[in-house]
C-alpha cells in the first residue's frame, strides 16, 4: 500500500541541502518541506512529489540551504558606538569608550540599537542570537529588548548583564562605578522576574549573565548559577578574554578562573563562557569534563588583539565550542565573517592547514549552538525546528563554486543570504525583512546613536582620520 503523503506549508526545492545531520549530511539537488514550525521531510527534489503534497513552493536552484546560524554571544546595543575606540586594547576600550557609553544609554536608545542589529544579523543568515544586554538592565529594558528581537523575527536569548556591588577586580579594571548600581539581591530579583516573564522555551528567553568572572562578587557568581539551575536556564559569563584579566583574578583569588569555577561547584553543562582564550591545560580538562560551552569570537578577539581561543585542545577535551560575533561595536553582525575568521585563524594558530575544515566550522555555527541552547535546532532533520537559511551561490565571487560547503565558510557574504526562516515562518524573503520597515529601523538607530554619543561625552572618539606614528 502506498504511504500517505505529508501536507507541507512551505517547500524549498532545487538547491543543495547541508543538514549537519551525521546520518545524512549533504543532499545534492534536494528539497525540504516544512509543516508548522518543524521540518517535515528532507530528500531528493525528484522524490518530493512521492512524499509531500501541497505547500507554497520556493525554487532555490543555485542556492544552498543550511540550518539557521546561531550567534552564541553578542551585544546588540553596542551598535550605537560602532567603530569608536578603534585601536584600543580591551581595558582602555572598556574604560574610555564602552563603559561611558553604557552608563548613559536610555531604554529607547537600547531598543533602537537592538532592533537594527537584530535585523542586520537576520539578513546575514543568523536565526538565533544570544544577546548579552548590559545597559540599562532594569526589568522594563530587558523585556523591551526581548520584545524588539522577537518583533524583528529571530529566536534567542537576552542574557541579562549582572554587575552587583563593586569589588576589587572591578576597581583594578577601572570599571565605571555607575554601572554597579544594584545590590546582589536586587540583581537576582530583577533577573528572576525577567526569567518568569520569558522562561525557557520562549521564542526569546532570558538567562542570567554575571558579566565577568574577574569583576563580579564571587558569591553573586554562585547565586547566578543557582538561579539558572532553579529556573532551568543556562547562563553565560565573559571569562579569560585577556591575559590581564586572568592575572588580576589570580592575584586576588589565588587560582585561575576556570579552576575557581570548578572549585566553587558551578562548572557544568549549563555554563557558557564567552572568549575562553587564556586557559591552561588543567582548566581545559576541567571544562571538558564538565561539558561546558566555550564561545569563540574570532573577529572581536583579533580586533582587540586579545588572543586566540585554543580550539583544538578545547574540542579534544570535550568542550562544546560555538561561535559568536561579540560586540557590534567591533565587528558588525556577520556570522559568515566569523566562520571565515575562525577557520583561517585556527589554521594559523596551529600552523596546520588541516587544523579546521569547512564542515567543522559550520558545525560550530549551527549544531553546537543548538546543543548550547538545549533546543532541537542547528541540524536539519525530520522533526527539528524549522530555522533555516538559504544562501545564493550564483554570485561571481563564488564561481565556479566547486565545493559549496567551502564557499559557505570562505567566500559567502551576508548579502548572499536570500531567504531566512525561523519557527517555520519566512522572516527574510529575497533579502528583505517580511516583518519590519528596514529604512525606519536604520533611521531610528542613527538618531539614537547621535544623541547618546553627545550625552556620554565620547564625541572626541569620532575622528575622520588618525595619522599613524609608525606609518
Ligand atoms: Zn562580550
Amino acid at each position: 500500500m502506498q504511504q500517505p503523503k505529508l501536507f507541507a506549508d512551505i517547500v524549498f526545492r532545487g538547491g543543495d541541502v547541508v543538514t549537519l545531520d551525521p546520518k545524512n549530511p549533504y543532499v545534492k539537488n534536494g528539497a525540504v518541506a516544512v509543516s508548522g514550525n518543524r521540518i517535515a521531510w528532507i530528500g531528493k527534489a525528484v522524490d518530493l512529489h512521492a512524499h509531500v503534497a501541497g505547500g507554497r513552493q520556493l525554487d532555490i536552484s543555485g542556492h544552498v540551504l543550511i540550518p539557521g546560524l546561531v550567534d552564541s554571544h553578542t551585544h546588540l546595543f553596542q551598535s550605537l558606538g560602532k567603530t569608536l575606540g578603534d585601536g584600543m586594547s580591551l581595558l582602555p576600550w572598556l574604560a574610555k569608550f564602552m563603559m561611558p557609553l553604557s552608563a548613559n544609554i536610555t531604554r529607547d536608545e537600547a531598543v533602537a540599537a537592538v532592533r537594527m542589529a537584530t535585523l542586520s544579523s537576520l539578513l546575514g543568515g543568523a536565526t538565533t542570537l544570544v544577546d548579552n544586554h548590559y545597559a540599562p538592565v532594569d526589568e522594563g529594558t530587558i523585556l523591551a529588548v526581548a520584545e524588539a528581537m522577537e518583533e524583528v523575527g529571530v529566536r534567542g536569548v537576552v542574557a541579562r548583564g549582572i554587575y552587583g556591588p563593586m569589588v576589587e577586580g572591578g576597581r583594578r579594571m577601572n570599571c565605571d562605578p555607575r554601572l554597579f548600581r544594584y545590590t546582589a539581591q536586587e540583581e537576582l530579583d530583577i533577573t528572576r522576574a525577567c526569567i518568569a516573564a520569558r522562561p525557557t522555551g520562549s521564542r526569546v528567553e532570558v538567562w542570567p549573565m554575571p558579566l565577568n568572572v574577574v569583576y563580579l562578587d564571587p558569591e553573586l557568581m554562585i547565586a547566578c548559577h543557582d538561579l539558572a539551575m532553579e529556573t532551568g536556564t543556562s547562563w553565560q559569563a565573559h571569562c579569560s578574554e585577556s591575559m590581564f584579566e586572568v592575572e588580576i583574578f589570580e592575584s586576588i583569588h589565588g587560582k585561575r578562573p576556570a579552576r575557581w569555577l570548578h572549585d566553587a561547584g558551578i562548572l557544568n553543562d549549563r555554563i557558557t563562557l564567552a572568549h575562553a582564550i587564556w586557559f591552561d591545560e588543567e582548566e581545559i580538562a576541567l571544562l571538558g569534563a564538565a561539558g561546558a560551552t566555550a564561545i569563540h569570537n574570532p573577529v572581536c578577539n583579533q580586533y582587540l588583539a586579545s588572543g586566540i581561543l585554543p580550539l583544538g585542545p578545547l574540542m579534544r577535551a570535550g568542550v562544546n565550542v560555538t561561535l559568536g560575533t561579540d560586540g557590534t561595536a567591533c565587528t558588525g553582525m556577520n556570522m559568515f565573517e566569523a566562520m571565515k575568521a575562525a577557520h583561517i585563524l585556527q589554521r594559523l594558530r596551529e600552523l596546520q592547514p588541516d587544523a579546521t575544515s569547512s564542515e567543522m566550522i559550520l558545525a560550530l555555527a549551527t549544531r553546537n549552538g543548538g546543543r548550547m541552547l538545549r533546543r532541537n535546532l542547528g541540524v536539519l532533520a525530520e522533526g527539528t525546528l524549522a530555522d533555516l537559511t538559504v544562501v545564493d551561490l550564483r554570485g561571481i565571487h563564488h564561481q565556479p563554486a566547486l565545493r559549496p560547503v567551502c564557499c559557505l565558510t570562505l567566500s559567502t557574504m551576508g548579502s548572499d543570504v536570500r531567504h531566512v526562516m525561523v519557527e517555520g515562518e519566512i522572516v527574510v524573503e529575497n533579502g528583505r525583512s517580511t516583518r519590519v520597515d528596514q529604512d525606519k529601523v536604520v533611521a531610528d538607530c542613527l538618531q539614537a546613536s547621535r544623541s547618546l554619543i553627545r550625552r556620554a561625552g565620547i564625541d572626541g572618539l569620532v575622528i575622520d582620520w588618525i595619522e599613524s606614528a609608525s606609518a
